[in-house]
């Protein structure tokens, strides 16, 4: 068997389906697509036909899809296009403690332009419930950011009970439904969002494409000045191969997105519990159901502290495997903020490792992790210290 890649939550396959409609794109058109003459309206023809596919797959309308640059980008307009006052400070936000740094970066940001910044915790299985958003929320706060399903642990926020909080007291609500998107249904009418980032690399999609769905009637300010395309917001010629391909990704995964979560939620529960045998003193972090269909965050006690060495044990094995969020590389061994949100202690937020399933794995590897996991756990320092046995360590 070559090599087992479980880390789709940092970026998925390309789907062969997806490379030849961009690479067919790509050779024939090549117009800019706000260009007037034939070539250009090709372009423009091929662009406008993905704005509705990924509309589609979220129950938008077209003409509420602006194209980003990424996730990243998409999340940072939603949350620089907040009204400020006349001075020019911005608006107040309630945003998540687990958010990705895409956005809790952003928010640092707001900060240092003035605005007020409220992280809300989430609850020992990684939700965030509504009460905790609805007693952070001041008559100040001008947007709410909550992701819809988090990065690290896999775990489902309930988004439309908080969309629901938010607009009670009428103030905006974003969601980063970077992980979600492809992997459970998402509708943007029935979650009653304003504002949601997507990102084509997480359903196998190229890189380097984003989108926000921004509800008719919010009122964003650019995050690119220039040309004036995507409706003045995002500046620049369109990637339209880029965008063909997040088109033809987001088809895919409307025709087969329900099909892939049940299967992979098959494999998830055989590798949980494959591991859970195997290996005595692993122990899964967050909540055991409300979870991304392919995702499991573990950890392993007593061995916290070998996170980082387990991870490249598992890559010299043969198996690509995360701990946290691969976003984070640059800080690994550091201690997870979701974890320490999540109430887990200093050593314990250090050591998770992130197992996440996707189109292109098969049970045969599966069956392969669940035997090489346990060696290579063997392989590392002896347990020093205890056993999984604290109440708030799911599955031990
Ligand atoms: N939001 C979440 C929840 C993510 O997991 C990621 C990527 O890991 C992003 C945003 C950033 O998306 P992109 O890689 O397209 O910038």
């Amino acid at each position: 068997m070559g090599r087992i890649y479980f880390d789709n939550a940092a970026s998925t396959p390309l789907d062969p389906r997806v490379a030849e409609a961009m690479t067919r794109f790509a050779a024939e058109c090549y117009g800019n697509p706000s260009s007037l003459h034939a070539e250009g309206r090709a372009a423009r023809l091929a662009v406008e036909e993905a704005r509705a596919s990924v509309a589609r797959l979220i129950n938008a309308a077209s003409d509420e899809i602006i194209f980003t640059g990424s996730g990243t980008e998409a999340d940072n307009l939603a949350l620089a296009g907040i009204p400020a006052d006349p001075g020019g400070k911005p608006g107040d936000v309630v945003a998540g403690a687990i958010e990705h740094p895409a956005v809790l970066e952003k928010c640092r940001h707001l900060e240092r332009l003035g605005a007020e910044v409220v992280f809300v915790r989430p609850d020992a299985d990684g939700i965030i419930q509504p009460e905790t958003l609805a007693a952070a929320l001041r008559p100040e706060t001008s947007l709410v950011s909550l992701m819809a399903a988090n990065n690290v642990t896999g775990v489902l926020q309930p988004v439309a009970e908080l969309a629901a909080v938010a607009r009670r007291r009428r103030v905006l609500f974003h969601t980063d439904a970077v992980q979600a998107m492809g992997r459970i249904p998402i509708d943007v009418r029935s979650w009653d969002v304003d504002l949601l980032s997507l990102s084509a690399h997480k359903i196998y999609g190229p890189k380097g494409v984003g989108a926000l769905y921004i509800r008719r009637g919010v009122r964003l300010a650019p995050c690119l000045y220039g040309g004036g395309q995507e409706r003045g917001l995002r500046s620049s010629t369109e990637n339209a191969a880029g965008i063909v391909g997040f088109g033809r990704a987001a088809d895919i995964a409307a025709a087969e997105g329900a099909t892939d979560a049940a299967r992979l939620v098959r494999l998830r529960e055989t590798l949980l519990a494959g591991v859970l045998e195997a290996v005595p003193n692993a122990y899964l972090i967050g909540h055991r159901e409300k979870r991304l269909p392919g995702h499991l965050c573990l950890g392993f006690a007593g061995q916290e502290g070998e996170a980082i060495k387990l991870l490249l044990a598992l890559d010299d094995a043969g198996v690509a495997v995360s701990s946290g969020s691969a976003c984070n590389s640059s800080h690994a061994g550091e201690p997870s903020g979701v974890l320490a949100a999540m109430g887990f202690d200093a050593l314990r937020s250090r050591g998770s490792v992130r197992i996440s399933l996707g189109r292109f794995n098969s049970e045969d590897e599966v069956r392969s992790f669940v035997e090489i996991l346990p060696r290579v756990c063997g392989s590392l320092r002896p347990l020093v210290s205890r056993r999984a046995s604290s109440p708030d360590l799911k599955g031990a």
